[in-house]
């Protein structure tokens, strides 16, 4: 423990974001750099915990070495604080980002002050590990002879492909986009997460010998039965690809978009050209409307304030979150309370009050004449819960038209494409996704494996990570009978890993 006294001393403080008026100019992170002083301080809060909630129970998915590395910090031994960080986490400089931090929620200290900011301690080790060039590509001193096909570049795959290499298997990533990454790429914006660190992680990969190939669409322009008679085990990670639409009248009207069509778009031409290109659904000038809160709809929010939109409206079919924890979500749980995320903050600076509408049914899209959409007809809902369930009514009169030219409809996921895994047989579980047990990952199809929101539904990147890394070692196991690969856990996590997406 750095400062037995740290927690009583030092309040919490977060690394600050820029200035929202400021960072809708550009695609440019949100984050500030914090000074060495500032994360010493934050370190110092934590407790050393004999049972540290942040690593396990319902904190961290994959078990991060977090007292330890808060430790480190204070005491200024930050190469060490990296070596375990790495021992855990592929890619720390990804969920030091983009992670919700469930170890926060989970923080002992949470109980009775606010909880320390391992998020930010997080960032800084890995980021300074860059900096200083203690990040070098570790290539496998041997190989064994083995090769894996790992369908899918986004976390899961990538994390596969980490650990696979690692202990000398020869590992090739296929990718049906034209750049490696899954939604760290094209889902996540640059604001949140900069595709340069992106890049900078996949060259350290290619360097240690992983192969990526791309617009490799497996199943259309690559046949996956081929994959399998050239490797010795095939991993799928393919994502939860299908979005939740909105089949209510007027859907077919020009200017509804799916979130991840507008999302995509927009990184490609910012990657490609700086947006000069104009390959993308542009919301500058018009009134937005996001259907669906989460990181998605928070993404979508904060890139159509960047296009310059002139009105923005988050609808929210449910409540609005409590200001502090509810009775029946107690600590360590993750807590289900109102918060606002960078896009939020951004469109209240901007417009002066906060873009989210709860309780909010959409009924119709509305037509302006011309196919075009000019608005939605809304009704105010309310919820009760009964029997066991929660049920919605209509609010008699409450019915409104919100004006829009640009509707993005960001209200999840329904699982993974099955063109894939129809043509290999895979079965898949009652909620469409491939059936294979955490832990085990093995499909109903011997030596193929499945892994991330593929395998899980809609997640987060840490839990990516987490199935990336386990199905490692049991495709290992698969190949050579044993495995020196760590098994992450199983934390209680779960109520998080779909809610915030
Ligand atoms: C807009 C958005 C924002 C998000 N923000 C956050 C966040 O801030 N924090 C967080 O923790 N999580 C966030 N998430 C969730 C997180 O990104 C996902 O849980 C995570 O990326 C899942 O990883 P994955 O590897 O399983 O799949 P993905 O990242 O979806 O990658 C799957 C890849 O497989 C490829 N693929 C699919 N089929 C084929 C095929 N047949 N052949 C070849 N390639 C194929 C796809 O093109 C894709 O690149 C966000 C999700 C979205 C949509
Ligand atoms: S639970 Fe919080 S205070 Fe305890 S070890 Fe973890 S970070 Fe430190």
């Amino acid at each position: 423990m750095g400062k037995p006294t740290g927690f009583k001393e030092y309040p919490r403080k977060k690394v600050d974001w820029r200035l929202p008026i400021v960072r809708v100019n550009d695609f440019e992170e949100i984050y500030t750099e914090p000074t060495e002083e500032h994360l010493r301080k934050q370190g110092a809060r934590c407790m050393d915990c004999g049972v540290p909630f942040c690593q396990s129970a319902t904190g961290c998915p994959i078990e991060n070495l977090i007292p330890e590395w808060n430790d480190l910090v204070y005491n200024g031994r930050w190469r060490e604080a990296l070596e375990r960080l790495h021992k855990t986490n592929n890619f720390p400089e990804f969920t030091g980002r983009v992670c919700p931090a469930p170890c926060e929620g989970a923080c002992v200290l949470g109980i009775t002050n606010p909880p320390v900011t391992i998020k930010n301690i997080e960032c800084a080790i890995i980021d300074r590990g860059f900096q200083e060039g203690w990040v070098r590509p570790e290539p496998p001193a041997s190989r064994s002879g083995k090769s894996v096909a790992i369908i899918g570049s986004g976390p899961a795959g990538l994390a596969a492909a980490a650990q696979l290499n690692k202990v000398g298997h020869t590992v090739t990533v296929y990718e049906r986009a034209n750049r490696i990454g899954g939604l760290l790429t094209y889902g996540i914006p640059n604001m949140k997460l900069d595709k340069d660190v992106v890049q900078r992680r996949l060259d350290l990969m290619a360097a240690e010998g992983v192969k990526f190939v791309t617009n490799a669409d497996v199943g259309k322009n690559v046949d996956p039965k081929q994959l399998m008679a050239e490797n010795h085990a095939v991993l799928l990670a393919t994502g939860a690809t299908k979005p939740r639409d909105l089949p209510i009248p007027g859907r077919p009207l020009k200017g509804v978009h799916f979130a991840m069509e507008f999302l995509t778009a927009n990184t490609s031409s910012l990657l490609d050209s700086h947006l000069e290109d104009k390959k993308y659904i542009s919301a500058k000038g018009k009134r937005v409307v996001v259907i669906g809160g989460g990181d998605t709809g928070c993404d979508c929010i904060g890139t159509s304030m960047r296009h310059g939109c002139t009105k923005l409206v988050n609808f929210e079919l449910l409540d609005r979150p409590p200001e502090s924890r509810a009775p029946n979500n107690p600590w360590p749980q993750w807590p289900r309370i109102f918060r606002s995320d960078y896009g939020h903050e951004e469109a209240e600076a901007k417009f002066g009050s906060d873009p989210r509408a709860f309780n909010i049914l959409s009924k119709e899209f509305v037509d302006d004449g011309k196919g075009n959409v000019a608005g939605i007809r809304t009704v105010r809902v309310q919820w009760s819960f009964e029997n066991g369930k929660m049920n919605m009514s209509e609010i008699p009169g409450s019915e409104e038209v919100i004006e829009a030219d640009l509707v993005l409809l960001a209200m999840g996921f329904l699982g993974p494409e099955h063109y894939v895994s129809e043509i290999l047989g895979i079965e898949t579980d009652p909620r469409s996704n491939y059936k294979a047990e955490h832990g085990q990952f093995a499909t109903s199809v011997p030596g193929v494996f499945a892994a991330g929101d593929c395998r899980r539904g809609q997640s987060l990147v840490v839990w990516a990570i987490n199935e990336g890394r386990g199905a490692a070692r049991a495709i290992d196991i698969y190949l050579r009978g044993h495995s020196t690969l760590p098994a992450p856990g199983i934390t209680l996590g779960s109520a998080l890993s779909t809610a915030s997406v």
